[in-house]
Formats: C-alpha cells, sequence, structure tokens
C-alpha cells in the first residue's frame, strides 16, 4: 500500500484495538495503547498506537494525536530502559509499503539495543512465546 489511500477499519491494530483478537498489553489510557510486538527484532520490543485515530501514517496524523503518541513513545522507552537495562534504544515509525510498513494503522516502535546482540530484520522474524511477552510486559509495566 503506498501513501495514498482508506484507513482499514479492519486492520489488525484495530482489531487490537477492539479486543477482537489478543494483544500483550505493557499499557493504555484512553488515547494510546503500548503492547509487546510479536515479531519482535529485539527483546522487549513494543509497538506504540492511537485508539482513537484513523490516521495510516505520520502524514494523516493530527498534531494532537502525534503529541499524545510520542508522550506515551518516551514513557515506554524509559520503562524497558528502567525494566531491561538496554544499552540503547530505538525508536522507528515507516511510511507506505515500500519504506517497509506492514500495518497501516500509525505506530511506533519501541526497540531496547543490547551490546553484541544483532538486531533481527524487520519483518522477517519469528513469533515470539506468549508466555515470554507476557513476562516481559509484567516487568516493563512495572517500572513505568
Ligand atoms: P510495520 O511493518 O512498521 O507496519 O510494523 C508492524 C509491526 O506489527 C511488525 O513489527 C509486526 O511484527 C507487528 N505485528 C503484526 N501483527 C501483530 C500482532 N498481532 N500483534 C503484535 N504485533 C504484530
Amino acid at each position: 500500500m503506498s501513501l495514498d489511500g482508506r484507513y482499514d477499519a479492519d486492520n489488525i491494530f484495530a482489531k487490537i484495538i477492539r479486543g477482537e483478537i489478543p494483544c500483550v498489553k505493557v499499557f493504555e489510557d484512553d488515547q494510546v495503547l503500548v503492547f509487546m510486538d510479536v515479531f519482535p527484532q529485539a527483546r522487549g520490543h513494543m509497538l506504540v498506537i492511537s485508539k482513537t485515530s484513523q490516521a495510516r501514517n505520520l502524514l494523516e496524523a493530527e498534531a494532537k494525536t502525534l503529541g499524545r503518541l510520542i508522550g506515551a513513545t518516551q514513557k515506554a522507552a524509559a520503562a524497558v530502559v528502567a525494566a531491561l537495562k538496554p544499552d540503547g534504544v530505538v525508536v522507528t515509525q515507516f511510511n507506505g509499503a515500500p519504506a517497509g510498513q506492514t500495518v497501516f494503522h500509525l505506530h511506533f516502535h519501541v526497540i531496547p539495543r543490547y551490546e553484541g546482540e544483532g538486531l533481527g530484520r524487520h519483518g522477517e522474524g519469528g513469533m515470539a512465546n506468549v508466555e515470554d511477552l507476557k513476562a516481559l510486559a509484567a516487568k516493563i509495566s512495572a517500572a513505568l
């Protein structure tokens, strides 16, 4: 999907927000949801999404939505640093399929990096064990 197009209300993140498919939640409020990426590029990889906006990407986002999302992204990054003690944190965000976007509901990736450990390839990693993700999410949310 290119940068042009319409929001698909049946995209996977919309279904997660509606509770139609499960996710491993880290935290949420009335506007944002942070949950574990099920194909993590590194241990503690999280996704930050808006629960209310239908922006597919950064270019379509309302300023207020972006403010809430980046605030939640910072909060998630701080919590994962406190909980898992990585050596660095990467924040990424992709716009349009040619740029690497695979889910067309605006989101930020928060990916801890550990010295000496490579980064998994975006969109090509294996599926994580859900119990492992739940344990990580509990640890991260305890550090909020
Ligand atoms: P992007 O490629 O930037 O659009 O990112 C989409 C991300 O969503 C990828 O990192 C996927 O691993 C992740 N993902 C896809 N389906 C799910 C799901 N059901 N639960 C959690 N993460 C998912």
